[in-house]
């Protein structure tokens, strides 16, 4: 049965009309849509000098019957929606019926066509506009479009390409970030009749490791429901981060977008937890109900606009919450991340854990309080001596050499020389001790603040009240408002910031919640990048660093690295 039909003027006038077409790698983009909505599983495309000269785009899809072959590159004519309720709802790649017209316009376009069901292919041939011919031919199964001299009857338009080489790079950059969308479809590549691309189909891991050069164990997944939201990652750790984001891709309901408002609140969420170690490699997939998202906004459809920003973006950030909290397992393989191995070892010294704790002081030093040190760095470490690890370990020393940039400390063991992340360690640190602690002191607020909670987050509240009190903080109920009226002593003024921050915690268990807790405590607490540091302090987070064996701060970051004495060498040997 035909299934295109040409929409009426009221829907036609609705939809965001503009430039579809604007090189090969955007007609490439509408014919592999194309082919995605029609069901197909093998795709294959073929370049002549970049897409100037040709491209063609086969697929083993639904294909077309005669009527539709004739119908398709008309204006408006699309089988992908019929009413204007259905412009909101939509499921399909395509919904315009504006890409194989606007194709048509500026090119030779040539489609053959075949359905399972029919005895005979069709060719329609269209240039400039014009149809020039209509035929049965004998066809396998699915549909070729092929575009030959695109913008020939628009000198100025085709002036704009770009060399072959570079409408190339183009073109397989725009197929990798579409066949992300939908890994389950093979897809072949060529320029020139040579292979460049060839995927098989298969696990997105494969295909990102293909695309990226890393290897599928480098990615890490996870997924994060929360109704009406779904978000899955597939990322890099911070082991694998890069200083652009070209290999970092956006799915919305496996449609790759673009869109830079959102693009910029999912790299705000990615620096919460990356910091500055760069841009992880991958792709985030979101699925929001086709009524809270409208896709008719941009000509591409590259942009799109969400009903409930805040929502989304929430969801996104307890996902990577999720992740960072799940890939501390994932870690533990790994050799530079041993966060969880750290934490079940049971046999670090816990002699000196201090028991009144209510100041940074506290948890960092225990006879010596160490002060901030406002003077000139030389100072700091002026003598550099050498400090047993343990009484256990009587035969290991390390030694302080001093501190570079006031943000890492350089530290000599055994040959090897360590750069350790100041604020991570202090961090790590204050972390450890905290989770030592039991009972927290409660200190009564003078004014009690309100808590500026929505009603799911009063909800999220509810469940995890009595942890909080367990942790020390005390609420008050008054007209419809909860307010904060004492905290853990250490926590100040950072109450209600705390609280807010952890309702926003996907999970309920208190252990996790109180981890959760000191790990943000901590981060408030620790020394800061440029902050100087005595050497007491200095040495008191080293000798814990090496006694402890930690490796990486409370959300997995490495605390060091480490260089040999052989390599050194090495580096320094190396002719250039
Ligand atoms: P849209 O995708 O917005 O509907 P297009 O101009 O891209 O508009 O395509 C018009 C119609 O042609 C589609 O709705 C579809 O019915 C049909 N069509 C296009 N390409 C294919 C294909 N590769 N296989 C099967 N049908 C196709
Ligand atoms: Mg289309």
């Amino acid at each position: 049965m035909p299934k295109i039909s040409i929409l009426p003027q009221e829907i036609a006038s609705k939809i965001a009309a503009g430039e579809i077409v604007e090189r090969p790698a955007s007609v490439v983009k509408e014919l592999v849509e194309n082919a995605f909505d029609a069901g197909a599983r093998y795709i294959k495309i073929n370049l002549k000098e970049g897409g100037k000269k040709e491209i063609s785009v086969y697929d083993d899809g639904e294909g077309m019957e005669p009527e539709d072959l004739k119908l398709c590159y008309k204006h408006h004519a699309t089988s992908k929606i019929k009413t204007l309720a259905d412009l909101f709802k939509i499921v399909t790649y395509g919904f315009r019926g504006e890409a194989l017209a606007s194709i048509s316009q500026v090119s030779i376009l040539t489609i053959k066509s075949k359905t399972e069901n029919q005895e005979t292919g069709y060719e329609i041939k269209v240039e400039f506009g014009k149809e020039k011919f209509f035929k049965p031919i004998p066809f396998k199964k699915g549909t070729l479009v092929k575009v030959e001299n695109l913008f020939e009857n628009l000198p100025a338009r085709k002036s704009f390409l770009k060399s072959a080489r570079a409408e190339v790079l183009k073109v397989s950059e725009i197929l990798r970030g579409l066949i992300l969308c939908k890994p389950e479809v093979a897809c072949d590549l060529y320029s020139e009749d040579k292979p460049l691309f060839s995927w098989k189909s298969g696990d997105v891991k494969e295909l990102l490791s293909y695309i990226t050069g890393l290897k599928p164990s480098d990615f890490l997944d996870i997924t994060y429901s929360k109704s009406p939201y779904k978000v899955s990652l597939v990322i890099t750790s911070t082991n694998h981060t890069f200083k652009h984001t070209k290999y970092f891709y956006v799915s919305i309901n496996k449609r790759w977008i673009k869109d830079e408002k959102i693009l910029k609140q999912i790299m705000a969420i990615i620096k919460e937890f990356f910091k500055n170690l760069g841009f992880p490699a991958g792709i985030i997939y979101l699925y929001i109900p086709p009524h809270l998202i409208d896709i008719n906004v941009h000509p591409a459809k590259w942009e799109v606009r969400l009903k409930d920003e805040k929502g989304v973006f929430s969801a996104i950030r307890n996902a990577f919450m999720k992740l960072f909290k799940s890939s501390f397992q994932t870690y533990v393989s790994s050799n530079v991340m041993n966060f969880e191995k750290d934490l079940a070892s049971k046999d670090f010294v816990k002699e000196d854990i201090p028991v009144f704790i209510d100041s940074y002081k506290d948890l960092v030093s225990l006879e010596d309080k160490p002060k901030k040190v406002h003077q000139d760095r030389k100072d700091a470490f002026e003598t550099s001596c050498i400090y047993p690890i343990s009484f256990e370990r009587p035969e290991e020393y390390f030694k302080i050499l001093g501190s570079f940039l006031n943000n890492y400390l350089l530290v000599e063991k055994g040959r090897e020389l360590y750069i350790v992340d100041q604020h991570a360690l202090s961090e790590r640190i204050i972390f450890e001790n905290l989770m030592q602690i039991n009972n927290f002191f409660t200190q009564q607020l003078i004014f009690p603040e309100a808590l500026n909670l929505s009603e799911e987050l009063k909800e999220e509240f509810y469940k995890r009240k009595k942890i909080f009190e367990k942790m020390g903080f005390e609420f008050e109920e008054r007209e419809n408002s909860i307010y904060l009226k004492g905290v853990p002593d250490l926590v100040e003024d950072m109450g209600k910031e705390i609280i807010e921050e952890l309702l926003e915690v996907p999970f309920l268990e208190e252990d996790f919640l109180k981890k959760e807790f000191f790990a943000k405590l901590a981060c408030k607490l620790a020394r800061k990048k440029g902050d100087v540091i005595s050497k007491e302090e200095a040495e008191y987070l080293i000798k814990k660093m090496f006694e402890m064996d930690l490796k990486t701060c409370p959300h997995g970051r490495p605390l060091y690295f480490k260089i040999s004495e052989s390599e050194i060498e090495k580096k320094l040997r190396r002719i250039l």
